[in-house]
């Protein structure tokens, strides 16, 4: 389960605060590692926070009061860019440690954006369609001057979708449309960059939906390659188990499975499924949508079966004698309570912040490999990029066009990380960090 004591943000910097002592250890002159402390000290703030209050009708004629936050971290490389999060467990620190990531995260894939990040407190599956479009709409309103195509990009995150990216690009043409009168095509084309991770019809990238779990693949796979050739781990048929079922999970499930990884486990917020010969993620979600629930679609390639597998929680799955574990849900899942039972070889970050600092260390000299969120889940906020720039150009660029700068992308960032962990002689999230630390510090005035 979700640890919820545990602070997001204060372990964020403490990831920041590792980080920067590896890149200080590098620096003899004091003076210039004075100047590195001071610089540093800037991005353990949030540039600005907006907490916002939503009034929203109900279906019944009441009005309800719905509090949100967004956060805008650093725009040193281009404008803040990051998701909005719809969770009754959305926090204030939750989306300050998601924008500071996402600065990280942009920075790592070497995309020119910054780090934003969005979140309303609402468990969204106890409003109506329509009640969630005017909750969106009106964190839209709410928002509204803080965002646009070149200040800062909003996108979706747990629990929200490319329908509701559509009603918020929908509602934010809308306004500027009344205040500027916006009647050139090519205008308002641009102002649909102020949102990525939209349906097609509403300007979205292809692969953008997939993307997520996509780059995740390709990334993992960049990363066995480098850990073959050091025979750190056996080049074989890997068992994985998936925490989350979700856009991220059942993506990264279903490209993994396609390429020969034997997916064993998932899970969704109710608890998790075990099918020991493999499960086939594409039937798991048609059971999953058909029966109303994850428990019971013990879906192998041949089929669903009661007989296939059995049920687990999500802490079971996270401690099944697998290769590789893939958080793919929330933050604070693998912690200093847990990090000691995990068999896994690799963890593959799909979720934002799913490992404590705790349950890192521990990890650490259990030699099990960490690959980190800024890296592993990279490629949702590459398409989101791409998608930013195609609206921004006019342009519609085709899946394979997408999916082979996606790679490219990734192979890249991959590249780039694991080689700092050799320079540095460090793990690969204080690498990642030493890398995004050094290109953002480089773009600051
Ligand atoms: P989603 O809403 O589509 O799916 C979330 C999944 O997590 C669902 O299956 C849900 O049932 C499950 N879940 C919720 N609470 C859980 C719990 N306590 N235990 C186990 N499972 C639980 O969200 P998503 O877009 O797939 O995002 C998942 C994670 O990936 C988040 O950490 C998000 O920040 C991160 N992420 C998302 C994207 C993206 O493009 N959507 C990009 C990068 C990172």
């Amino acid at each position: 389960m979700k640890d919820l004591s545990i602070n997001p943000f204060e372990s964020a910097m403490k990831q920041l605060e590792k980080a920067a002592a590896v890149l200080e250890l590098g620096i003899k002159n004091k003076e210039v590692r004075t100047t590195l402390r001071q610089k540093l000290e800037i991005l353990r703030h949030p540039q600005r926070i907006l907490n916002v209050s939503i009034p929203v009708v109900m279906d019944n004629g009441s009005i309800r009061i719905f509090h949100g936050y967004r956060v805008q971290h650093n725009n040193a490389r281009g404008p803040y860019k990051g998701g909005i999060r719809y969770h009754h467990n959305v926090s204030m620190d939750e989306v300050k440690a998601l924008a500071f990531w996402m600065a990280m995260k942009c920075a790592v894939a070497d995309l020119p954006l910054g780090g934003g990040k969005g979140g309303i407190i609402v468990d969204p599956k106890t409003l109506s369609e329509k009640e969630l479009e005017r909750l969106s709409r009106g964190y839209v309103i709410a928002i509204e001057d803080c965002i646009g195509p070149d200040k800062d990009v909003p996108a979706p995150d747990v629990n929200t979708t490319g329908q509701i990216m559509g009603w918020m690009v929908d509602e934010y043409i809308g306004m500027k449309n009344k205040e500027l009168g916006i009647t050139n095509k090519k205008e308002r084309e641009k102002l649909k960059s102020t949102f990525t991770g939209k349906l097609i019809k509403d300007g979205g990238s292809e692969g953008r939906e997939e993307a997520t779990g996509k780059g995740g693949l390709f990334v993992l796979l960049a990363t066995l390659a480098k850990l073959n050739k050091q025979s750190t781990i056996s080049n074989k048929q890997f068992t994985v188990a998936v925490q989350g079922f979700g856009n991220v999970g059942y993506n990264v499930a279903k490209f993994l499975d396609e390429a020969g990884f034997k997916v064993v486990a998932v899970s969704d917020s109710k608890g998790g499924i075990y099918v020991k010969e493999g499960l086939n993620p594409v039937k798991t979600l048609e059971c999953k949508k058909k029966t109303g629930q994850l428990i019971g679609c013990y879906c192998s390639a041949k089929g669903c079966d009661g007989k296939n597998g059995k049920p687990i929680t999500n802490d079971e799955l996270l401690e099944l004698p697998v290769d590789i574990i893939v958080p793919s849900a929330l933050e604070n899942v693998l912690t200093g309570a847990n990090a000691a039972k995990i068999k896994a070889k690799v963890v593959l970050e799909m979720a934002n912040g799913p490992t404590t600092p705790q349950a890192d260390a521990i990890f650490f000299k259990k030699g099990i490999i960490v690959i980190p969120d800024i890296l592993a889940n990279s490629g949702g906020v590459t398409v989101s990029c791409f998608e930013w720039e195609q609206n921004l150009k006019g342009e519609h660029w085709t899946k394979d066009d997408v999916n082979a700068k996606l790679k490219k992308k990734m192979y890249t960032a991959t590249d780039a990380i694991w080689n700092a962990s050799k320079t540095y002689k460090t793990d690969l999230r204080t690498s990642a960090f030493v890398v995004a630390l050094k290109r953002i510090l480089l773009a600051f005035k």
